[in-house]
């Protein structure tokens, strides 16, 4: 009998909110960005459910697009970090992949190459992670032309564009139109998911919507539902024992949390070994029962306690839902001093993912 842990991921949703990032994306067209297994929702599962729906997948490495490849997938696919090695341009061009060219080892890759995949140019407007100056860029593009590699555009990323009054991303957005306006022809892209979300952002001819589409919330101050998003992954666990506390006992390692009374509790098959963060803390909530209960004391690696005060008749069986559709897991990311981001991306390899559409296992 497996654990009844389970991350169950609702394609329907998943699809809802390509579309929504669609609308949202105005003239541009959404590349969906499925890197990190699809933001932890399992890459080759959230390719194929959004497989007619779009025509351009983005992600991280070459492994991550094999796999896209690998479940026979035709679409466009952009490295958004390029190539990690020389060999890796060969690779680009045998599965049509687009490498995004950040630095200029990259570039001497691609030019000493025979293989000749189109690739992207990634400008540095104000991020300071990846790309070139907008002041080295007609160099970059005089090396690729003597070379004969096809250039398809240009793309950058904002960094602050989830803080609606930063003026970062309107200075990055005018720095990114002025360093490429000597190539008219190019695709130009912006946008992670916050963007779309910002009124009268230009997002040019593609944008990149990421976490948005998994119906975490890019914005700080709103929950994903908030936006018009539908939650995709639903983590769910189980009671495996209930007891009832007196007062002045205490629960978990260090034992941090005391009963003041006596307490109902539970003990859940989820801990920090499954993706569920350390730091979520006493208050944090879960769904037992029809109701929002609370979580107490410390998690540990496969386990968990929570507060049955809200739910005394909970039985061990009894469904638990950490997040999803009852708990937004932006708000048990704020709990854990995080974001939605990484505890969609943190669960781990344990979790069973089970996936479902029009109401019926997928
Ligand atoms: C991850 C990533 C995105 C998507 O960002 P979200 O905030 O998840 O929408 C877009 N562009 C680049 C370059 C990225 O690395």
């Amino acid at each position: 009998m497996p654990r009844h842990t389970v991350a169950k991921i609702d394609l329907d949703a998943l699809r809802h909110n390509y579309r929504l990032a669609r609308e949202r994306a105005g003239d541009a067209i959404a590349m969906a960005v499925i890197k990190a297994d699809g933001y932890g929702h399992g890459i080759r599962a959230v390719a194929r459910a959004l497989a007619a729906e779009t025509d351009c997948f983005a992600v991280a490495c070459l492994e991550e697009a094999l796999a896209i490849r690998d479940e026979g997938l035709p679409h466009t696919v952009v490295l958004l970090e390029g190539v990690h090695a020389a060999e890796d341009v060969a690779s680009c061009q045998r599965l049509g992949l687009e490498p995004v060219l950040h630095s200029h080892h990259q570039t001497a890759w691609l030019t000493q190459a025979s293989a000749r995949p189109r690739s992207w140019i990634k400008v540095n407007s104000g991020m300071n992670r990846l790309g070139f100056a907008p002041a080295e860029l007609t160099e970059v593009m005089a090396r690729l032309a003597d070379a004969d590699c096809p250039v398809r555009g240009f793309m950058t990323h904002f960094a602050a564009a989830d803080e609606a009054d930063n003026p970062a991303t309107e200075a990055q957005t005018r720095c990114f139109q002025q360093a490429v306006a000597p190539w008219p022809e190019a695709e130009l892209s912006v946008g992670n998911s916050a963007a779309h979300f910002r009124v009268g952002q230009p997002l040019f001819d593609w944008s990149r919507p990421g976490v948005m589409l998994y119906g975490a919330s890019p914005l700080p101050e709103q929950m994903g539902t908030e936006l018009g998003l539908k939650p995709v992954m639903t983590l769910e666990s189980e009671l495996i024992a209930v007891r009832t506390l007196n007062p002045g006992d205490a629960v978990g390692y260090g034992q941090t949390w005391i009963a003041e009374r006596p307490t109902p509790m539970g003990i859940v098959a989820i801990g920090y070994g499954d993706g569920y963060p350390r730091h979520a803390g006493t208050g944090t909530p879960v769904w037992v029962k029809g109701r929002r209960a609370s979580l107490i004391g410390r998690v540990s690696m496969d386990m968990l306690a929570v507060d049955l005060s809200a739910a005394p008749a909970a039985r061990p069986g009894d469904r638990v839902e950490l997040w999803g559709e009852r708990i937004p897991v932006d708000e048990v990311a704020r709990w854990a001093g995080t974001i939605g981001y990484e505890l969609l991306t943190g669960v781990t390899a344990r979790v069973p993912r089970l996936y479902h559409q029009s109401g019926r296992n997928a």
